[in-house]
């Protein structure tokens, strides 16, 4: 099958692009196999919106599971805590866009996710990279909530962490399942969350800052 190999214009995508070879046969091998979808589906290969679909499928898969990419994961540089911090660290908000593994449709929302620092800090910016690295996968928000805080702890051995994520599903929405605009929480604890106290400083915090906005 011919294919446009026009450089891509992302310069992520142009960075993969140039990688191992592998990297165009994975989009040939999904545009054919998507192109056979279409057929099935009565869509016409040859009309000028769809001519290109199969490929750009192709491509759209490779970056929206770069995920899947092992050895992939965010540098998770950490720092040792001389301040000896020990109060509660929150970075609340971080949106995420991930792909249900059953459907293969959008699920998206919002993750909170806080630690409290034993030995160790990281910059900020990490974690919302943690976040992104992971929903880059086809998943289950469950497994996703999971996959996030255990990398924390692993690179962190905090006292303990949290996190919780809030999200749109999709697959539920557009199939009429339950109702539009509903959302499933799902949520992680390890170390010193379990504590209800330390719990309910975490909920209270992030009921503040939501009241702030
Ligand atoms: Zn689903």
């Amino acid at each position: 099958m011919p294919r446009n190999r026009r450089e891509p214009e992302d310069p992520d995508e142009r960075k993969r692009s140039q990688g191992p070879k592998a990297y165009w046969d994975r989009v040939d091998q999904i545009a054919g196999h998507f192109s056979q979808i279409m057929e099935v589906l009565g869509l016409p290969l040859d009309d000028a919106h769809l001519r290109d679909t199969p490929d750009r499928v192709g491509r759209m898969y490779l970056e929206i599971f770069r995920g899947l990419e092992e050895g992939n994961e965010p540098t998770f540089t950490t720092f040792p805590n001389e301040e000896q911090y020990s109060n509660m660290v929150i970075v609340k908000d971080i949106e995420f866009y991930s792909v249900c593994a059953h459907h293969m449709i959008p699920f998206f929302g919002r993750a909170h996710v806080a630690y409290i620092p034993d030995q160790k800090i990281v910059g900020l910016s990490k974690i919302p990279r943690v976040v992104d690295f992971y929903a880059h996968r086809p998943q289950l928000q469950e497994r996703l909530t999971e996959q996030i805080i255990d990398l924390l702890v692993e690179k962190l051995e905090p006292q303990g962490a949290i996190v919780v994520m809030e999200a749109r599903h999709l697959c539920m929405e557009m199939r009429g399942v339950e109702k539009p605009g509903a959302y499933t929480t799902t949520s992680a604890i390890r170390g010193c969350f379990e504590d209800q106290v330390v719990r309910k400083e975490f909920l209270d915090l992030l009921m503040k800052n939501s009241r702030d906005r």
